[in-house]
């Protein structure tokens, strides 16, 4: 099954952009996903093109009208009825590798890319669409955001990374972040490679591996930590 991707945006020529290259590149050219861009600008009903206006009640910027984007969304919806609908905000819910491999396990996605200062409100009323953040921080646009949350994406679909890797260790996959990694030389600027890394004990690697999982958690996500710990302490085999 190919995964859909149809993307919403005033900047089609951005798609398939740096997923074009490498995995997800070659994934594409294989079919295991698709890459549809849809004009937002098409659906301005104006003369002059417009996909914007001031915002009301004042302010600096422009705001996508929802008219315009309404009818882009319509146009995507009729295409591909059965793939959710994201819209790319950092006003939206976090995107986590929860929802990441939820979306992957689908039949694709249709993102919305805003631009200026954003949507008008009222398209989250009207239509099905799900606010999506990548981060505490603001881009100029949402075409890069979309290609975060596609190549998030597309490197779960069947057969993309292979099956020597699932990706099942990495991070935010058991709610912790990944062990370190190292590589040879075994000795590099005066620095050794854990030696328990080079000892051929899977236990003891294993063991090693979950404690600086945990440790690492606590130290850079704080909240990471928090929320495993609190599942960790609900779950019928305690603190395990
Ligand atoms: N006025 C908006 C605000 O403060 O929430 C920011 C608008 S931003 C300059 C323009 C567009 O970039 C947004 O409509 C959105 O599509 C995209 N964007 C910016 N930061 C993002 C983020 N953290 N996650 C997802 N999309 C983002």
């Amino acid at each position: 099954m190919t995964f859909a991707a149809q993307i919403l945006t005033l900047y089609p020529e951005m798609f398939p952009g740096p997923l074009g290259q490498s995995l997800a590149g070659r994934a594409l050219s294989e079919g295991r996903w698709s890459c549809d861009t849809v004009q937002i600008r098409d659906f301005a009903t104006d003369k002059h093109r417009s996909v914007d206006d001031t915002p009301a009640g004042g302010g600096a910027g422009m705001v996508l009208k929802p008219d315009v984007v309404a009818a882009a969304v319509d146009h995507a919806l009729a295409r591909q009825p059965d793939a959710p609908i994201l819209a790319m905000t950092p006003r939206g819910r976090p995107l986590t590798q929860e929802r990441v491999r939820a979306l992957a396990a689908g039949p694709g996605v249709t993102i919305l890319c805003g631009r200026f200062e954003g949507f008008d409100e009222r398209l989250f009323e009207a239509r099905p669409v799900e606010p999506v953040s990548i981060g505490d921080y603001v881009l100029s646009g949402g075409e890069t955001a979309a290609i975060v949350l596609l190549d998030a994406c597309i490197r779960l679909l069947p057969g993309v990374m292979g099956a020597a890797s699932s990706g099942d260790e990495e991070s935010f996959e058991s709610g912790l972040l990944e062990y370190p990694h190292y590589t040879r030389p075994v000795e590099w600027e005066g620095r050794t490679i854990p030696e328990v890394l080079r000892s051929g004990d899977h236990a003891k690697i294993a063991a090693w591996r979950k404690q600086r999982a945990e440790e690492d958690t606590r130290l850079r996500r704080p909240d990471l930590w928090e929320r495993h710990s609190g599942a960790r302490d609900q779950s019928p085999s305690g603190a395990q």
